[in-house]
């Protein structure tokens, strides 16, 4: 049977609308899931855009995508954690189990990880194939085009859960969707003052309707200035960085208050030079490296935001498109104007 997916068919920027063969050869372990929705990564953008990065890691030709929700259709021989009918996303991490690592249980530092939709084919398709390992089972009474933003939402609340931000002081640094999501996140767990730092203006307006007191726009004002003036002059508690911006990470380091956290989830081009004797040694500043998502304590955390209406999905997905349009999908997330971009495949049966 074939099935529209959307394919990295080139070592060249773009991608295209096509069809391919539904997966059919499950292993045991394997669970077919009839996609619901899929949403548009960051990830996705740089493979499309064919980056640096991109030309280094992927290989076409191969289906597209990561982050979805959608239907247990079939299930191999020995699969025990899931049932037909059930609605799930998965973990996009693909761990060996095997190593130091994974035998430890911190699976998501594993050595051999391999991504869906960047390293094997992804969910840009009306069916993919998942390890019922990966799996996690949804309520069924939240719309998959939410339930399809978990795997970032994931990394949203591991960067912003890590450390303690009840009733503190955080700075959400970069309100691309993943940021969005992180001040919505500081909101539904009660941070004392929410000081997002953002250029682009709908993201700016976005992040204050998500739940942000102050929204530092870094062209038209110094930041550390302003976050100190924010701050009674003691700097935040916590900065949760997700930008990877150089100068927005060198500012970070000035305004955490001394004894401060910094959980860092931006991926940086450019070497940072910093000051480690007085930005961290002197100030005692604990900072904690982001990678993916807790196996499987961080989705357990998305979970319980989601079932209990903890977070404001409608204005974290500005945008729903058919899978068809994935191209003017790609093209609103290059633009800057848009939290989460879902794409809902058209199932012809
Ligand atoms: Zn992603
Ligand atoms: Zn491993």
């Amino acid at each position: 049977m074939q099935m529209t997916a959307v394919k990295k068919e080139t070592s060249a920027k773009g991608c295209r609308v096509t069809t391919s063969e539904v997966p059919n050869d499950l292993k045991p372990n394997e669970v077919l899931i009839k996609v619901l929705a899929t949403s548009i990564c960051g990830t996705d953008v740089h493979i499309y855009k064919w980056d640096k990065w991109s030309q280094k890691r992927v290989k076409p030709p191969y289906i597209m995508g990561h982050e979805f929700a959608g239907e247990v259709v079939e299930l191999g021989s020995d699969v025990t954690k899931v049932k037909l009918g059930d609605i799930v996303s998965a973990e996009t991490h693909l761990v060996c189990g095997r190593c130091e690592f994974c035998q430890r249980g911190e699976y998501h530092i594993c050595e051999n990880t391999k991504i869906i939709g960047v390293d094997t084919d992804g969910c840009f398709a009306e069916y993919i194939k998942m390890p019922e390992f990966n799996l996690i089972v949804n309520r069924k009474d939240v719309h998959p085009k939410y339930l399809s933003i978990q795997e970032p939402l994931g990394n949203a609340v591991h960067t912003m859960m890590h450390f303690d931000i009840k009733e503190k002081d955080v700075a959400v640094v970069g309100c691309g969707p993943i940021g969005l999501m992180g001040v919505n996140i500081a909101k539904a767990l009660n941070s004392k003052k929410i000081i997002a730092i953002e250029v682009n203006p709908y993201r700016i307006e976005l992040a204050k309707k998500l739940g942000a007191h102050v929204v530092i726009n870094p062209i038209e004002e110094d930041v550390t200035k302003r976050v100190l003036e924010e701050t009674q002059g003691r700097g935040v508690d916590v900065v949760c960085e997700f930008s990877g911006n150089k100068s927005a990470i060198e500012a970070a380091f000035k305004y955490v208050k001394p004894g401060g956290k910094m959980s860092m989830l931006g991926i940086t081009e450019d070497d940072i030079t910093f000051d480690i004797s007085n930005d961290i040694v002197f100030k005692g500043v604990t900072m904690y490296g982001v990678i993916g998502r807790l196996l499987f304590d961080t989705w357990d955390k998305v979970g319980y935001l989601i079932n209990n209406h903890m977070l404001d999905l409608e204005n974290i997905v500005t945008h729903v498109l058919p899978l068809e349009d994935v191209e003017k999908g790609m093209e609103i997330m290059m633009s800057g104007n848009s939290g989460k971009v879902v794409l809902i495949p058209n199932h012809k049966e």
